[in-house]
């Protein structure tokens, strides 16, 4: 008997359509916890070298963890792992919703999915049983038109439906997943790698309750939070505002990311604010399994575009993304653009920054009319923004080229616009402006599958010394613009926090430092206890989280990456152009000693940035130093 966790995984072959099911060890469970840990392990030792990440030897794991689907706020999401289209490397990316509890719900701990289907498919999984159906008739279609026909055909509206619209299919390099057609594993191109395997959709349906070792303590926590979850000033915010919450702050110290990141400010800033949402087309909150934050947004936009509520609302990044990076301010265009992109299943991150590309291109005229289908690509054009994603997601057009990202397309287009594709590793940047925030920048540069927001600690949140963070061993604060060895130390500790709420599959707005998040340290470990009946420890989970990261690492060296690919974009080397933080540029020799530090602190060699054999064999992976080795 397992308790937290179902103690089963199933493999399914699409190409050889068969199905099996197997228990990994306890050992398996204690060591990788879920999430993260899981795909990192999987992924590492099972994907041969330098398969094709559209090709049928790529996995697209997807993957829960020991504490998934408990009733406690922020338990509700799910990892899924791959090597990324996008990148080339290691690919992750993470969902709430109601699909991860679901799927542990319908009896499994994690799918391991490989092989490519000749025809259409959705995976169809309901209490321990597993099938695969004939998609075809949903192919080409959106989300909301395939997951109704999936429920229709399983005559079950409550199914929880996790699937690709157009985008995947075409092989966007940055497609992404959609589940409830408003939640998405976003980053890292795994819709793409969906569509290669011609898997329309994952639906699941259970009924298996979560045992749990302590359901007391469970419970207990569970009440702590509703009693008192509303004395955090950021989940109250959260919740009223949504996540566009702290926009108007970034706006006012400069750091709000627009036009492709040439400055910090913009103009119509307060038009896209959580205010101004909450005031206009914001129609009601949503959320995930279990919790009473409910921090997502529905929208009803009616003038000039018509928006569809089932699709949510757009959240800061797609705000940011269409918005400021585009130089648009209106809340209503915004938020058809995130329609589209859940309807086609784009990551609204990096599409708004190949649209930013884009215009800057066609700014400096090194795009033309002849070359963007008659399209005048002018930052702030709306209607411009909105075709492109269009012809983003069915790649035509000048949508064929951006659809590969920014770093292909700035190889393809040449005439020296490689300065204005903003990307780590491929991977387009988020809405976090490094220039102000140098941990972020960092952070950027060392994440496993490129330029990442929620893979490591963001320097605002530790200016002051916080409570909350006492556990981590951090008891100072720190200058956000600093990168010296006390924010490297920081940085390190962090990372490995934030990694671990991956491998536990945690809501980061439930467990980041306060004032931001509410529940703490220690009582993620007490969840664990209570769920599985362990004695694990921080300090356990956090090796749990280095031992994933370090699995990471190694996948992306034997893919041939090196330190050289730990680079930021040239433009954050350079002064931001307008707003509060203007003049502000990333210092390039203290980032270069920083991430020497870095690499000599988590254990790599600082020359070259790869593990060393003492700090695999320290984690209990000894056995990947010989898949680095040969690389
Ligand atoms: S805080 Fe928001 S994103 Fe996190 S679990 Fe709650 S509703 Fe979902």
């Amino acid at each position: 008997m397992t308790y937290g966790y179902v103690g089963k995984a199933a493999r399914i072959d699409l190409g050889e359509r068969s199905v099996s099911i197997e228990e990994p060890s306890e050992s398996v469970y204690k060591n990788y916890i879920g999430g993260r840990g899981f795909g990192a392990f999987y992924l590492f030792r099972e994907v041969p070298p330098k398969s094709d990440p559209l090709g049928p030897d790529n996995e697209l794991i997807f993957a829960t963890s020991v504490i998934t689907g408990i009733p406690i706020p922020g338990m509700s999401r799910f990892s899924v792992v791959s090597k990324s289209p996008l990148t080339g490397g290691y690919g992750e990316a993470e969902a709430g919703g109601f699909f991860g509890s679901e799927l542990k719900a319908a009896g499994f701990d994690a799918l391991i999915i490989k092989g490519a289907s000749e025809t259409p498919v959705y995976i169809w999984i309901q209490d321990g049983k597993i099938e695969l159906r004939d998609a075809s008739a949903l192919w080409g279609k959106t989300t909301k038109e395939a997951q109704s026909e999936i429920r229709k055909d399983l005559d079950d509206p409550l199914v929880r439906v996790a699937l690709i619209g157009p985008a995947g299919e075409n092989l966007v390099r940055y497609a992404c997943i959609i589940n409830e057609l408003r939640n998405a594993n976003g980053r890292s191109g795994l819709g793409a790698v969906m569509g290669s395997k011609r898997l329309k959709a994952v639906a699941v349906r259970g009924h298996r309750k979560a045992e749990v070792k302590d359901p007391e303590k469970v419970m207990a926590i569970s009440k702590w939070f509703a009693a008192h979850w509303k004395e955090f000033p950021g989940a109250v915010t959260r919740s009223t505002y949504g996540t566009a919450d702290g926009l108007m702050a970034l706006e006012i110290s400069g750091l709000l990311p627009t036009r492709n990141f040439q400055g910090g400010s913009f103009s119509k800033a307060e038009d896209l604010s959580g205010e101004t949402m909450k005031d206009t087309i914001l129609i009601g909150n949503d959320g995930c399994y279990a919790c009473p934050v409910r921090c997502k947004r529905k929208v009803a936009a009616h003038e000039p575009y018509e928006t569809d509520p089932l699709y949510g609302g757009p959240e800061y990044e797609a705000i940011a993304a269409f918005g400021s990076l585009c130089e648009i301010g209106n809340l209503s265009a915004i938020s058809k653009a995130n329609e589209l992109c859940n309807a086609y299943s784009l990551d609204v991150i990096s599409t708004g920054n190949v649209i930013a590309f884009a215009m800057e291109c066609y700014s400096k005229g090194i795009l033309a009319q002849k070359d963007t289908d008659g399209l005048e690509l002018s930052f702030g054009n709306v209607d411009a923004m909105l075709q492109l994603v269009d012809m983003i997601a069915c790649r035509r057009g000048i949508g064929n080229l951006l659809a590969d990202g920014v770093k292909r397309a700035a190889q393809k287009i040449g005439k020296g616009s490689s300065r204005f594709a903003l990307h780590v590793k491929g991977q387009e940047l988020p809405m976090h402006e490094p220039r102000g925030k140098a941990g972020v920048g960092l952070g950027y540069a060392v994440s496993p599958s490129g330029a990442d927001h929620l893979q490591n600690m963001h320097d605002g949140a530790f200016i002051k010394p916080s409570k909350s963070v006492e556990p981590l061993a951090i008891t100072e604060g720190v200058d956000p613009d600093s990168l010296d060895a006390d924010k490297v130390r920081l940085f390190v500790y962090g990372q490995l926090w934030w990694g671990l709420l991956d491998c536990v599959d945690a809501c980061k707005f439930i467990f980041i430092p306060h004032p931001a998040g509410v529940l703490g340290t220690n009582h993620l470990v007490e969840l664990v206890n209570a769920s599985t009946g362990w004695e694990t420890s921080l300090w356990s989970l956090m090796k749990a989280s280095e031992r994933a990261l370090n699995l990471t690492r190694c996948f992306n060296v034997r893919e041939g990456f090196t330190s050289a690919d730990d680079s930021l974009p040239e433009r954050l080397f350079e002064e931001l152009s307008f707003g509060a933080k203007k003049g502000s540029k990333l210092d390039r020799e203290k980032f270069h000693a920083a991430l020497r530090l870095y690499y000599d602190m988590i254990g790599w060699d600082p020359d070259t940035g790869i593990p060393k054999a003492a700090k695999l064999y320290e984690l209990g992976i000894g056995w990947a130093t010989q898949e680095i080795a040969t690389a």
